[in-house]
């Protein structure tokens, strides 16, 4: 029988990893909901087959698919994005340890990097992802890790991706980056030199906002690593879980090229519009990170934000007035979502950080969905007329 196979992303999405031959020819990957699996002599525990030890066949053929689309050597599912950043970090870091991390983080690892860590002995120092020469001299002699995030949300900006890298192999740390916002369609960290990339699932991987997931994607001897540390904190993926995500995984392609052309529709008629005074967009010419995305992705993705002439009642107002864009946190999905940071995302900064951090109280993010890009633009017009 010989196997399906394919070099581009849209065939790995639907073959990659699926089985050969096909159980009782299904042509879709039955669910194992099975917690324990028949003994068959296995010699060590990691060897079982349990679901929290993330060896079902569920799990199995998940695995082999995202190591694929990233080009990477191996991956692993988790039970939510947390739960990837979390035991990744843990399996890397010890009391006594030290990671560098980008200052501007989703606000769950920011949290687990500023109240968790402490606890646990584990030092941390952050650092602007866009200034190379102001790393080395937050080196300490345990430096282990240097933690980045494709795109920094929400002002939508890429660090200089390319020396972390090089900062990594000189100083011998292992490089993370959380690619959740750009997606495998845009950015394989592997072919860019990154030791490991994480994912929350739960949104452009699996894309329809039904479940909460994560991955980590990189070199084999970190997974396996990372593996045995899940099995002892328990964040594996339930095979049903897993199941819907090989389902959404297979429309990534179409889905994130889609969304990458509308939200490039939208930013340009949001970009011409007397009413928006601010516009974070990669595909835009003025966008600060427009040449270092076109250098490093595939496209700019489905995420922008931007500000609107007045203040937070403005922008409340106005999405109030929406009617396509769901306001709720999360982004990914095949429905655009809408939302204030300072709101949602971002609320546990205090105002101080978040002026730091230049996210003003009034910033909207849009994550752009598949619905038609003239019905989407047609209801933005409209809302912002009525302001
Ligand atoms: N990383 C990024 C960039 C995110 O936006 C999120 C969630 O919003 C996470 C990680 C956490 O993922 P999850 O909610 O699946 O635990």
């Amino acid at each position: 029988m010989m196997e399906r196979t394919g070099r581009q992303l849209e065939t790995k999405l639907i073959h990659a990893g699926e089985p050969s031959p096909l159980i009782e020819g299904a042509v879709s990957m039955p669910i194992f909901q099975s917690a324990t699996f028949e003994y068959r002599g296995e010699q060590d525990y990691h060897s079982l087959r349990y679901i929290r030890l993330n060896n079902t066949p569920n799990h199995d053929a998940l695995h082999q698919k995202l190591a694929a689309i990233e080009n990477a050597e191996a991956a692993l599912v988790t039970s939510s994005g947390m739960a990837a950043i979390a035991t990744t970090l843990l399996a890397l870091l010890g009391a006594g340890d030290h990671l560098l991390a980008q200052n501007c983080l989703y606000g769950g690892t920011y949290g687990l990097l500023v109240n968790d860590f402490p606890l646990l002995g584990i030092g941390v120092d952050f650092i602007d992802g866009n200034r190379p020469s102001d790393w080395q001299p937050r080196l300490k002699p345990r430096t282990r890790v240097i933690y980045v995030e494709t795109i920094a949300n929400p002002l939508i900006e890429i660090a200089d991706l390319k020396a972390v890298v090089e900062f990594a192999k000189t100083h011998h740390l292992i490089s993370v980056i959380d690619n959740t916002f750009a997606s495998p369609v845009n950015f394989r960290p592997s072919e860019w030199g990154f030791d490991l990339s994480l994912h929350s699932c739960t949104k452009y991987l699996n894309g329809h906002s039904d479940i909460v997931a994560g991955a980590v994607i990189g070199r084999a001897s970190l997974i396996e690593k990372i593996n045995r540390k899940l099995a002892h904190l328990g964040g594996a993926l339930d095979p049903h879980a897993c199941f819907l995500l090989q389902r959404g995984l297979k429309t990534l392609a179409v889905r994130v090229r889609h969304q990458n052309q509308t939200a490039l529709k939208i930013a340009r008629f949001l970009e011409a519009h007397p009413a928006i005074e601010a516009i974070n967009y990669l595909g835009l010419e003025r966008h600060p990170n427009h040449a270092r995305a076109r250098e490093l992705f595939d496209g700019f993705g489905g995420m922008l934000s931007f500000e609107l002439r007045g203040g937070v009642k403005e922008a409340e107002e106005f999405i109030a007035r929406l009617s396509l864009p769901i306001s709720a946190p999360s982004l990914g999905g095949v429905e655009s979502l809408i939302t204030r940071p300072a709101a949602t995302s971002h609320a546990g900064l205090s105002a101080a950080e978040r002026l730091r951090a230049r996210i003003a109280d009034r910033l909207i993010r849009l994550s752009v969905g598949l619905e038609s890009a003239d019905d989407l633009i047609e209801d933005l017009d409209r809302a912002l007329e009525q302001g």
